[in-house]
């Protein structure tokens, strides 16, 4: 695959973020590259997000790239909520008009990826110290090492820093320009993916004495499962065994009692942060999805956000680049950020609610239960809480 020496735009990272926003560019007629440092394999193999907003269904479907999720994602109306031995179910469709979609990140990454080759949009994988410079001027370029060894040069108008949370985009920001908010969590998730029936239709999140537990799925054999452990804790610390016995002592009794067991295929730990850099621009740089911020996954909201981020930036880049105004690119990091405070506020709250926390008196855990019950009891409440979960307005 032969790179060109120059392109508009050059997007760091081929996660869901820099893969939509190409996708979005080159329907729009403008020429970008895609540097990324795993291979494609990598890449289409790991096992993250499965649960879209509606606002982001919208999105990929514009983007011609929904057909699949249309015909294989699972459409669900509400999640349940479980503690004190009992299910709370939330209406979403009910209570604000709109549902959610489960399909997961990696087919996401799949239609994006086989709908660039189509397109004939470079991406090129096992980039080696990609590296953006003069993001400060007006005349920024982006270099890289191929798998070859063969050193590149690509000069561009922007640069789009897709590069998740350890890319190198965020670094080039000056830190007197730079401002990070950050909150680490004192636990992380013990996830498993097991072919198995999922033990609900709809997801459950789990309030327990024992610690929290989500049980998600990717179709009717894939069940994605979830148990809050020890951040220090190691993979091989947690046999099947072990995780299913305390992911059903973590359930209401009734749901337990349908739990289906089986092998684990993948078994990943993830520690859980909320982290904000403001502003998410530099110059001709601009930030988007996880190298900007991230959430913990509790409220579903990373790759939804990601996909928020580049709905407003890729508008912006066409805007700019055809010729119309920079506003759009001006205005990015406020609008953008503005959406994302308020998913990392969701999901902040979510965490709060439903963790235990090694520092945590009984008080705090009355008011972890007094919210609960508010929340059973109280359709206004309900209603934020799903207004927030299916996701906020673009
Ligand atoms: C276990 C888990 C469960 C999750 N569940 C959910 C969920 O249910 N819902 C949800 O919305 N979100 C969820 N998330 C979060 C979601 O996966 C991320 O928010 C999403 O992947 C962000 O997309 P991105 O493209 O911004 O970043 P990434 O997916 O991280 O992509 C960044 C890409 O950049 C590449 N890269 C990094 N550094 C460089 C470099 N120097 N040069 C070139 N390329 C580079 C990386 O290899 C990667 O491919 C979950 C995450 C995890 C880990």
């Amino acid at each position: 695959m032969s790179v060109p020496a120059r392109v508009p735009v050059v997007i760091i990272g081929g996660g869901p973020a820099g893969l939509l926003l190409a996708r979005l560019l080159q329907l729009a007629g403008v020429e970008s590259v895609v540097l990324e440092r795993q291979t494609r394999a990598h890449v289409m193999s790991r096992v993250r997000a499965g649960v879209l907003e509606w606002g982001t269904v919208e999105v990929l479907r514009s983007a011609s790239v929904g057909d699949r999720m249309d015909r294989e994602g699972f459409v669900h109306d509400g999640v349940s909520l479980s503690f004190a031995d009992r299910l709370l179910h939330v209406d979403f469709a009910g209570l604000t008009g709109r549902s959610i979609m489960v399909y997961g990140q990696t087919e996401v990454t799949k239609d994006l990826y086989a709908a660039l080759d189509e397109a004939g949009v470079v991406v090129v994988d096992r980039a080696a110290d990609v590296l953006p410079h003069d993001v400060a001027g007006d005349a920024p370029f982006v270099t890289f090492v191929d798998a070859d060894g063969a050193a590149h040069r690509i000069d561009c108008a922007y640069v789009a820093g897709c590069d998740g949370f350890h890319g190198v985009s965020r670094t080039v920001i000056p830190s007197a320009v730079a401002r990070t908010y950050e909150r680490v969590y004192p636990f992380g998730w013990l996830g498993i993916l097991s072919e198995t029936p999922p033990v609900n239709d709809e997801l459950i999140y789990a309030h327990s004495a024992r610690g929290f537990a989500l049980c998600s799925m990717r179709h009717a054999l894939l069940s994605r499962y979830y148990v809050q452990c020890p951040l220090d804790d190691a993979l091989d610390a947690w046999p099947d065994d072990r995780f299913w016995s305390e992911l059903r002592a973590r359930l209401p009794t009734e749901a337990a009692a349908r739990l289906v067991t089986g092998p684990s295929i993948e078994k990943s730990l993830t520690p859980l942060r909320s982290f904000v850099a403001e502003p998410l621009r530099f110059g001709r740089l601009f930030l988007a999805g996880d190298a900007g911020h991230v959430v913990p996954p509790t409220g579903a909201k990373g790759l939804n956000l990601a996909v928020s981020d580049i709905h407003y930036l890729a508008a912006a880049l066409i805007d700019a680049l055809s010729g119309g105004s920079t506003t759009g690119l001006d205005e990015y990091s406020d609008r953008a950020l503005a959406r994302v405070w308020k998913a990392v506020r969701f999901s902040w709250w979510l965490t709060r609610l439903m963790h235990r926390f090694p520092d945590q008196e009984p008080f705090d855990l009355k008011i972890q239960e007094a919210e609960l019950s508010y929340l059973a009891g109280s359709p206004a409440a309900q209603q934020s809480f799903a207004e927030n979960y299916v996701g906020l307005g673009f």
